[in-house]
């Protein structure tokens, strides 16, 4: 029996990941820059031709960027919402690689299919219960619920909650081109920048941004685990791997927490909820695979 040929297409808003999968196995990992929809889309078409070499494919898989619409019933299904990105807003990427590729496509933004993975991934066993929080350009967070995505009307967009603000950031207006000050607005990627003309990582571990951006995810953290109640959280992204930042995090969660929920009110307790990616930087496009494969199901 001959396995099905899964693409798995991690679209994001610097790059796109593509892997050709046989069975089970993720095949090698092709990276295009981001650039117009056209060349974009078309250079990842003729990657995945080229990695079939005459095969036939079973089905694409997308783990996008968004916002997007992800509603199967919606006539937008698969389309790029608002984004800051030049020319993507109403792209539809399903439309696309369903046309190129005449096999259907699953299509779910980035960290829903980041989420998906981080649970599924048998090592250590299925997680039923997480919760994916990306920390870069933008912040996105995707939650499994008993094993499944959890959408309501759309994706959650629990970047941009309001959390309370730092003492010693009070004056910063935050960079949301929305809301300023949301939680996405006082500590994603671009939110540093603006305060501090560098990355975490290049800032001294004494300085007092790695306190700040803790304690914003700190609080967010918290407000996952009291509306969610997941096993675990998980923090991917870039700034999300600034060396010492995933401790100072736990540290923050746990005192928001306050000892309400007394099965988290320990460190151990606390260790074991906040995580970094079990699969390092693989979860996006194991993702979109897994979107891909749930269609041959
Ligand atoms: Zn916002």
């Amino acid at each position: 029996m001959t396995l099905p040929t899964i693409a798995a297409i991690e679209a994001g808003g610097t790059k796109f990941v593509i892997s050709v999968c046989r069975g089970d196995r993720l095949g090698e990992r092709m990276v295009i820059p981001t650039a117009d929809p056209e060349t974009t889309l078309s250079s990842a078409v003729d990657t995945v031709t080229r990695e079939l070499q005459g095969d036939s494919l079973a089905a694409v898989g997308i783990a996008s960027f968004g916002p997007i619409d992800i509603d199967p019933t919606s006539t937008n299904f698969g389309t790029i919402g608002a984004t800051p990105k030049q020319g993507w807003a109403g792209i539809n990427l399903r439309e696309y690689f369903q046309r190129a590729f005449n096999c259907p496509v699953g299509i779910e933004s980035d960290v829903n299919g980041a989420a998906l993975a981080e649970a599924g991934w048998d090592i250590g066993g299925p997680i039923n219960h997480l919760a994916y929080v990306t920390v870069g350009t933008g912040i996105g967070v995707g939650i499994v619920h008993r094993g499944a995505i959890s959408n309501g009307a759309s994706h959650p967009e629990i970047g941009h909650i309001r959390v309370p603000r730092h003492v010693e950031d009070a004056a910063f207006a935050g960079v949301c081109p929305f809301h300023g000050d949301c939680l996405e607005g006082l500590a994603s990627g671009p939110a540093i920048f603006e305060r501090w003309q560098t990355t975490l990582s290049d800032l001294d571990p004494h300085h007092l941004a790695h306190d700040i951006e803790a304690f914003y995810l700190g609080q967010l953290a918290a407000n996952i685990a009291l509306h969610h109640r997941p096993e675990v959280i998980i923090f991917g992204g870039g700034v999300s791997q600034t060396p010492g930042l995933i401790p100072r995090i736990r540290k923050e969660c746990q005192s928001a927490l306050g000892g309400y929920l007394p099965d988290l009110d320990s460190s151990d307790a606390i260790t074991s909820l906040i995580q970094p990616p079990r699969l390092g930087t693989d979860s996006g496009i194991r993702g979109a695979y897994m979107l891909g494969k749930a269609l041959l199901n």
